[in-house]
């Protein structure tokens, strides 16, 4: 079917008012859910195909946070969509207000690879919740990946509720041409931005789920073994191919070596002497990714890893010692297993250099000090983060996720993910048998008196 008729269709189905409906939802999660969980082992193969993840990996970073949005989803969807009842102005007496959540209608979920499976039904899931169809373009470097979500969103959708599209830019194109009532985008900076100028002509409303450079700041006051092995477990997981992952370590000078000897240490502990032929590292989506992080560490120095496999597609945890800001690991996004170090003297240079560039998805800093923790906390912005761990703010659906500035704008997860697919229509409903005589013409200065003592 042409991507023009599947829009249509969505919107006719849509019109028909069935999605509004709270258990016609509850009852498509719940089939979404036992598909995922009949399907878990094809997922898991699927990503492992695509990027050498573990089953635990897979687990724990996709298949495991989808379950649980799920069933957090499944408790909660009746109070979400109920109409609250808002407190009136006085000004409004004797009316009643309200406001009532309400589905955009069709909206359009676009994903990336790198958690091919999560990136795509997570956002699902709260936009279902809501009442919305959703047409969901995956990723094409993560083809496996993209099967199985076709085969699971056909066993529990109507295509009229939601479809997936596969393909490249010509597809999203093809899609970013249609008119939406939602975009939700997950992707990068450069992408976002086309994304949002075709959204524009539209007035359609965006959620842009971007990345950039994330910083990973270790002051001396810091747990230097908890810390590297920390650092290591966000740096490693899916081999850097993580929006949050720590992109660069500013660390103090005074404690680098003995930090730098941590992470080399704990990098050993977790995969071993040659990290590339451990069974469970990642590999790099595709050779050209291979290319471009080979060619960012090339005119480094390298102090651990370096090594590169083409045919595997792998590369090894790598560190860079004195690495310059204005070097080409610098100036963009790492996305790979590649840790630049810069040392500092004094917390104000931390500021001014990750204000150097875009506000970032996540900041990381180690720290014993409650000075530089309120400190840092204070004076940057950035998406979210944690104070003495890497990753672990974006493993809960309380907290909301999303960037700022040039990492994105906007935010999913729990109930932030049903409100971003959500309109709170505020409605007031007026009395017809009392009609205050107040706000009517002729204004007299009685009037003007009484209202300037009323609404001030
Ligand atoms: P990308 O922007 O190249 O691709 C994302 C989507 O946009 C894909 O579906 C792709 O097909 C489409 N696309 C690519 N070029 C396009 C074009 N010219 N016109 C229209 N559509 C186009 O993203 P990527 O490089 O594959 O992914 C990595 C980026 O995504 C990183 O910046 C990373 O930080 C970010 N990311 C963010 C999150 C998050 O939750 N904030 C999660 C994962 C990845």
């Amino acid at each position: 079917m042409k991507i023009s008729d599947i829009v249509k269709k969505q919107k006719e189905f849509y019109n028909s008012n069935v999605t509004k409906n709270v258990d016609y939802r509850i009852k498509t999660l719940k089939k979404l859910k036992e598909s995922i969980i009949k399907n878990q082992d094809k997922i898991s193969m699927a990503l492992k195909k695509d990027l050498n993840k573990s089953e635990f990996e897979s687990y724990m970073s996709e298949i495991g946070v989808v379950l649980s949005e799920l069933n957090y989803t499944l408790k909660n969807i009746k109070k979400w969509s109920k109409t609250r009842r808002i407190k009136s102005a006085f000004t409004q007496f004797p009316a009643k207000c309200y406001s009532i959540p309400e589905s955009y209608g069709v909206v359009l979920i676009m994903a990336t690879w790198n958690y091919p499976f999560l990136l795509c039904i997570e956002p699902l899931i709260s936009a279902i919740a809501a009442g919305n169809c959703a047409v969901i373009k995956t990723s094409r470097f993560a083809n496996a990946t993209s099967e199985i979500i076709i085969d699971i969103v056909i066993e529990t959708f109507s295509s009229q509720h939601v479809a997936v599209i596969k393909g490249g830019i010509e597809e999203c194109n093809q899609l970013l041409n249609e008119k939406f009532d939602y975009i939700f985008f997950t992707g990068s900076y450069e992408v976002g931005k086309i994304v949002m100028e075709k959204a524009s002509k539209n007035l359609t409303p965006v959620t842009l789920e971007l990345g950039g450079k994330s910083p990973c700041i270790v002051d001396d006051t810091a747990n230097l073994e908890l810390a590297a092995k920390r650092i290591v477990f966000g740096k490693i997981l899916n081999a850097g191919q993580t929006c949050v992952a720590p992109d660069y370590l500013l660390v103090n000078s005074k404690i680098k070596q003995e930090l730098i000897k941590n992470i080399k240490k704990y990098i050993k502990i977790f995969l071993g002497d040659n990290a590339i032929n451990n069974p469970d590292y990642p590999n790099i989506i595709n050779l050209n990714h291979v290319l471009r992080l080979q060619n960012l560490i090339k005119n480094e120095s390298i102090i651990f890893g370096g090594k590169v496999d083409k045919k595997r597609l792998k590369i090894e945890p790598t560190l860079l010692d004195k690495v310059k800001l204005d070097s080409p690991v610098m100036s963009e996004e790492i996305f790979g297993p590649i840790l630049p170090i810069i040392s500092y003297k004094k917390i104000d240079e931390v500021i001014n250099i990750v204000k150097h560039y875009e506000k970032p998805l996540a900041l990381y800093l180690f720290t014993n000090s409650k000075q530089n923790e309120e400190k840092i906390l204070n004076e940057l912005s950035f998406g979210g983060g944690c104070v003495n761990d890497t990753i672990m703010h974006l493993a809960s659906t309380y907290l909301q996720f999303g960037g700022v500035g040039g990492s994105g704008m906007g935010s999913y997860h729990g109930k932030n993910g049903f409100d971003t697919f959500t309109h709170y229509k505020s409605v007031l409903k007026q009395s017809n048998i009392i009609d205050l005589p107040i706000r009517y013409h002729k204004y007299t200065d009685k009037k003007l008196k009484f209202i300037k003592k009323v609404l001030k």
